[in-house]
């Protein structure tokens, strides 16, 4: 078995240590007017480097996160990370930068008149040369330092969880890809931003895109201070994405257009599919998974902005104050077919949209983790050991999860995909059933009549 150790030896304080960042005209994300658009100028700092093509194994690198709303730095030592051809790292295959994509719309609001995106520049492949590993925040080989730190960390977690797989595939680590859509006379219109998005094939692998913040979320003084890559949770849900899609066998693609997002921003469209349903399904395991695997705490989201108390799992409460269960009125919103609310107004994204995966999945991942806590918590385990039986269930809940998604027999509802994790956790015994029955009431009241416990639980007939 192949070991790696992340050891965090240096926690410093808050507050960014960057280097001042002298003009330079070698920005990476170029080509388009990006000025206006992007709040920064992220930059490649060692040139030099990627004409290279010597192999270091780097002994240490400079990582940057936020950690319960301090932005913290820290030096990993020995992560197994290499840079050859390509940086590479446990669970990272490779590493790129510069790709751009580019579409045409006749409505770039609205995805529907929107063409196939196209790879309209490559990435080029990532070297990082200094083995000391210190870059500054704003380059790339920084950026891609402080992501890789944190899916290496997702992936020795996963990894750490009985029944893992050991062939889970590597990701290629995507690095501000410059993701245009174009209006028909070609005139720029909008690049991708403040988001993190994973595929499950791109161009043959599955890929986590590190995007860029933009212009717009520093004036609306959003995520001040720091990047979304510097929130561990945020792209360990990602790799949380890759966990769940990795235990299906299908080839079923999701086009270069349609990601598993972190979506902090919202998006237009009411046509509800299937798809739509295992979309929301695993928005929730990935908010799942990431909980998990950075130690499973409360408030660790705190200051994130969008993100905060609306994904963090054990918060009862969207930022509203409405409650997250699984009601009947809950489900019937979603799949509304009208849309709701004004496209013209400004909603903060601290009101829950029920139309959206996000907002679904933040559910599902409450309600879930909340039945497992309530199970964990009547074994003798401790901490560490509560955290690896749920993870080992969402383990058994990835492989229902595909089955029943890739299933063209079986019709996909919230009830077939809950349906798996549920019943494990009643077959776990933990529980007595009254206190079962009382918790799945009160939480999943929307479909319980449909997750065939009538047997254990009589009252959930209809
Ligand atoms: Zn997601």
């Amino acid at each position: 078995m192949r070991l790696w150790v992340v050891v965090a030896v240096l926690i410093t304080g808050c507050g960014s240590k960057s280097r001042p960042v002298e003009l330079r005209d070698k920005r990476v994300i170029g080509e388009v007017e990006t000025d206006d658009l992007l709040s920064d100028r992220f930059f490649l700092e060692d040139e030099d480097c990627v004409e290279g093509s010597d192999p270091f194994t780097m002994k240490s690198v400079l990582a940057r996160y936020l950690d319960f709303g301090n932005f913290k730095e820290f030096r990993v030592l020995n992560p197994g990370m290499l840079s050859q051809e390509s940086f590479e790292a446990p669970g990272i295959a490779s590493a790129g930068y510069g790709m751009k994509l580019e579409r045409q719309c006749v409505d770039p609001s609205d995805n529907s008149t929107c063409q196939d995106k196209k790879i309209v520049k490559a990435a080029t492949p990532l070297r990082i040369c200094r083995v000391d590993g210190t870059y500054d925040r704003k380059s790339i080989e920084g950026i891609a330092l402080s992501s890789a730190v944190q899916i290496t960390r997702a992936f020795q977690f996963y990894q750490s969880i009985p029944g893992h797989r050991e062939n889970l595939a590597k990701i290629f680590l995507n690095v501000l890809p410059l993701d245009v859509d174009l209006t028909s006379d070609g005139s720029q219109k909008s690049i991708k931003t403040d988001n993190l998005s994973y595929f499950r094939n791109f161009s043959g692998k599955p890929s986590i895109a590190i995007l860029p913040k933009s212009a717009a979320a520093v004036r609306a003084n959003k995520w001040n201070g720091y990047y979304l890559w510097e929130v561990p949770w945020a792209i360990i849900h990602e790799y949380g994405h890759h966990v769940m899609y990795s235990y299906g066998s299908d080839d079923v693609e999701r086009s270069l257009t349609v990601p598993s997002t972190l979506s902090t921003e919202s998006s237009g469209r009411r046509i509800v599919r299937e798809s739509d349903i295992v979309d929301a399904v695993a928005e929730g395991y990935a908010d799942l998974f990431a909980h998990l695997a950075t130690g499973a705490k409360a408030g660790l989201l705190k200051g994130v902005d969008c993100v905060a108390t609306r994904r963090d799992v054990t918060s009862k409460y969207f930022a509203n104050g409405e409650l997250k269960v699984l009601s009947r009125e809950v489900i019937q919103r979603f799949f509304s077919v009208s849309p709701a609310g004004g496209s013209t107004v400004q909603q903060s994204c601290e009101i829950p949209r029920y139309q959206e995966p996000h907002t679904l999945g933040a559910i599902i991942a409450y309600t879930v983790h909340e039945l497992l806590d309530h199970s964990a918590k009547a074994t003798s385990l401790d901490d560490a050991g509560r955290i690896t039986y749920k993870a080992s269930k969402l383990l058994i809940w990835a492989e229902e999860i595909n089955r029943v998604r890739t299933n063209q027999n079986e019709l996909i509802t919230f009830q077939a995909l809950l349906k798996p994790i549920i019943r494990a956790i009643k077959d776990d015994g933990h529980l007595a059933p009254t206190s079962f029955c009382s918790k799945v009431g009160e939480l999943f009241a929307g479909i319980k009549g449909g997750l065939d416990l009538d047997e254990v639980c009589p009252e959930f007939k209809p």
